[in-house]
This record gives C-alpha cells, structure tokens and sequence, in this order.
C-alpha cells in the first residue's frame, strides 16, 4: 500500500518510507492510499473475536500488502498486552476506558505499535535506530515505554527542566534500558527545537540513523482506529445495539483519535455519528458551525492534552472528505465546554453514577448526554486514568478520592536518572555524536 500526503506536492511513498519518515516532503501528513471495507458479515459475527483478534483483522486491512500475516499478528498482540473495556456508566452511555497501557492513556496503544513496526522495518540494521522525542509530559512517556526494551532502537526523551509534574518525569526517567532522559535548561519549544535542528542536520543524520516518534506517524495513528471497532465488538456481544444506533464522542486535541475513529466507519465500522468534543480550545467546533477554520493559539485549561489551537489532523479530516463542510459538519458534531463545566461534570458523574471521569473524559461524557436522543446508545472515549490528573480532579470530588494505580506508584518509587543539558544545538550535537553507535 502507498501512502500520499494531504498537501499532494510530493511523490506517493512506501509504509516503510512512511513510518520511518513521518512527516511528507511537503510537510503534508500521510494517508493510505485505500480504505478497505470489511464485509458486512464480518460485522455479524465480530462479538466472537477477542480485541487482539479484531485489532490482526483491522491491520490486516492496512498493513497486509506490506507485512507478513504471522509477523502483523504478532506485531499487534505484543502491542495489546492490556485491555480496553467498555464500562458501563448510565444506561445509555459507556466509558470506552483507553487507560489500562503502561502509561495510563490511549497514546500507549499507536506508541507501542510504533515501536513494534519500526523495530521489524530497522531492527536488523547494523545501525542502531536513535528516536528523538520532545515532549512537555504526556508523549515522552508514552513514547518512552512503548519502545522500553525494543531491539535495535534508543530513545532520547527531551523535557524541559522542572515544568513536567513528578509523576510525568517519573515515567520517562525511571526506565533504564534503552531509554535515555535529557533535561534541558529550557523550555519545551527549545526541546522541540533542539529535536527539529537535529533532523535537518546532514552531517548528524550522515553518522546517525536519526527518526521521530511524533503523533502524526501513521504507525501510531491508524492503530488507533483497533479499539473503535472492540468498543462495538462489547456492546454487541452485551445485546446493546440490538435496537439501538451506537454514538461515539472522542475528547479531541489535534484530532488524532477522532480520525482513526472516522476512518473505523470508512471501513464499514456501524457508527450513527461521531462527536467531537473539546474545551474551550474550540476552533474545530467552529468550523463546524460556520465552515471557517481558524487556527489561533491555544489556552491553558484543565483539559491540558487538548489545549492544541492548530490541531494537525484536521488535514486528514478534510483529506477524508473532499474538503466539504457540509460533509465534514453532517459526521462530526460538535461540543465544547469550559473549565467549570468540566469539573461540574466530574462531580457529577461521580455523585449520581459513582464514575470517576478525568477531566478529558469528562468532555466525552457531557457531550453524549447533551446529543444522545432515545434510540441511541453512546460510548465515550476515556483517554486518561484521573490519576493523572489526581490534583485537578481531587480539588472537585475531595481530597484522597482518586487511588493511585499500582502502575504509576511503581513509577514514583524509581530511581531518577538524566542527563542535563543546555538549549544550545551543539551541546545537543556533541552529546549524540559521542554515543556509541
Ligand atoms: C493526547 C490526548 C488527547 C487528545 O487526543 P488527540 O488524538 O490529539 O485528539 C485527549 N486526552 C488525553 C488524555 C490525551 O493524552
């Protein structure tokens, strides 16, 4: 399968090409060239196949030209050693929970993929594979365990000098292995910087095999699209959608997930409507309600990983559908809210259905219980554990009332180990230079 990018200025490439790329020559994103159906009977009989099973189905649709059948299974059985359940939060509506990864959060699920193909596409170079990853928390970590432990590849995860939390240092410093933390004495624009400079540096890359884990890649985006199908795969197999219509509603920053999702219903995936739901980092929304898009810088809220003002996959939304509004408004629906009605709602939830929403959730809920009508049956994407937001949400449902999973408290109990570093480039230059390649 070839691969061409949303700006269609630059030559059609491999998924090899792709993955180890990630960005198109153009600076466009890529999208496979196809969209496979599956066979309505598939559909029929999906409640029958375990999450791992439907997930070797859905890259089979993808990745089945480029990769061997038992490698491809293999690859996506290693990546879902974890769960993600369908939990029931009202009798209409559904916590798709996303955070039972290594990192608590869905971005586990496309990091861990990613890691799994770039090993089978690099692995056996006599090289070894260095990726380079900035981050202000959340990616680092994901990307950092995604690849703890992968032959053939180091990671180096740059982080700006105490503006991460603790529990978000923790979990990209404590890892050993192949994973290298490097504390820079900046900001994370610097890290980026650093990691964007390093990339187009022709005499770095000519002694160093140099590649980016960023959320764009296809190999951590298409995954994406696995657990939209197990979501309806339970429901089914519950007798939910008997006579019911499925709505799913995705708490969105730059629009990742929910494309994976729209791409699930390209693939036949039996999907009523999509929602898209955001804090007040709404300019999505208002392109859906008035067909201008105007990107504009983000703010801070309580919803952090959707503070995004210029979201990089609605590219590939417009890509999907022709650049049409009314058809891009008529998949997706719209939702926003601010601060306040986020903590409202996880107070709520938490009162009247003893569920605890992080504070992204929290969007995904409160946008299916405003849209949801009698026949419908909704599911929500819960994209994070609360405990990783323990201060935000403790502040509204009460001190002590958020337990810290044994995973991030297996974290916090690590040793700390990284490298300082400057902001300057050839600081950054040296370093890497002088690791044994
Ligand atoms: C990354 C992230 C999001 C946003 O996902 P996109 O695919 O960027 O829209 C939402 N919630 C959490 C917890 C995240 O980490």
């Amino acid at each position: 399968m070839k691969y061409y990018s949303t700006n269609k200025n630059t030559p059609d490439v491999s998924l090899k090409e792709a993955v180890v790329k990630g960005l198109a020559a153009d600076n466009g994103l890529f999208m496979p060239e196809r969209i496979e159906k599956f066979e309505p009977a598939f559909f029929d009989q999906i409640q029958n196949l375990s999450f791992q099973e439907i997930a070797s189905e859905v890259a089979k649709k993808f990745f089945g030209e480029d990769i061997e059948e038992a490698k491809l299974k293999e690859i996506v059985f290693d990546t879902l050693q974890f769960d993600c359940p369908v939990v029931k939060v009202t009798d209409s509506i559904y916590s798709l929970e996303l955070f039972h990864g290594p990192t608590l959060a869905f971005k586990d699920v496309g990091a861990r993929f990613m890691a799994r193909l770039l090993n089978h596409f690099l692995g056996k170079q006599e090289k070894l594979v260095n990726v380079l990853v900035a981050t202000s928390g959340d990616t680092g970590s994901a990307v950092a365990n995604g690849f703890l432990g992968v032959d053939g590849i180091h990671v180096y995860v740059l982080y700006p000098k105490g503006k991460v939390s603790d529990i978000q240092e923790s979990q990209f410093t404590t890892l050993g292995q192949n994973i290298t933390a490097l504390e820079i004495e900046g900001t994370f624009d610097d890290c980026q910087h650093l990691v964007k400079t390093a990339f187009l540096d022709d005499e770095l890359n000519k002694k160093l095999v140099l590649t980016s884990a960023n959320s764009i890649n296809v190999a951590r985006f298409l995954p994406q699209a696995f657990y939209y199908f197990n979501a309806y795969a339970r429901l089914k197999e519950a007798g939910k959608l008997d006579d019911k219509q499925l709505v799913v509603s995705v708490p969105s920053g730059n629009f990742g997930n929910l494309t994976a999702g729209l791409i699930a219903a390209e693939m036949g995936l039996p999907v009523k409507q999509f929602i898209a739901a955001n804090n007040e980092n709404d300019v999505v929304f208002e392109y859906l309600n008035t067909g201008e898009y105007k990107p504009r810088p983000s703010v801070e809220t309580i919803a952090n990983a959707m503070d995004v003002g210029a979201p990089s996959n609605f590219a590939r939304i417009l890509d999907l559908y022709k650049n049409e509004h009314a058809v891009v408004a008529g998949k997706i629906k719209g939702y926003r809210y601010s601060d306040e009605e986020i903590r409202e709602v996880i107070l709520k939830v938490y009162n009247e259905h003893n569920y605890l929403c992080d504070p992204h959730g929290a969007c995904g809920y409160q946008s299916l219980s405003d849209y949801l009508s009698e026949n419908e049956i909704g599911v929500f994407l819960e994209t994070a554990h609360p405990a990783k937001f323990t201060e935000t949400v403790e502040t509204v449902v009460g001190k002590g009332k958020v337990e810290l999973p044994e995973k991030l408290a297996a974290f916090m109990k690590g040793e700390k180990k990284s490298e300082q570093m400057t902001k300057e480039y050839p600081d950054f230059k040296r370093y890497l230079l002088d690791r044994p390649i």
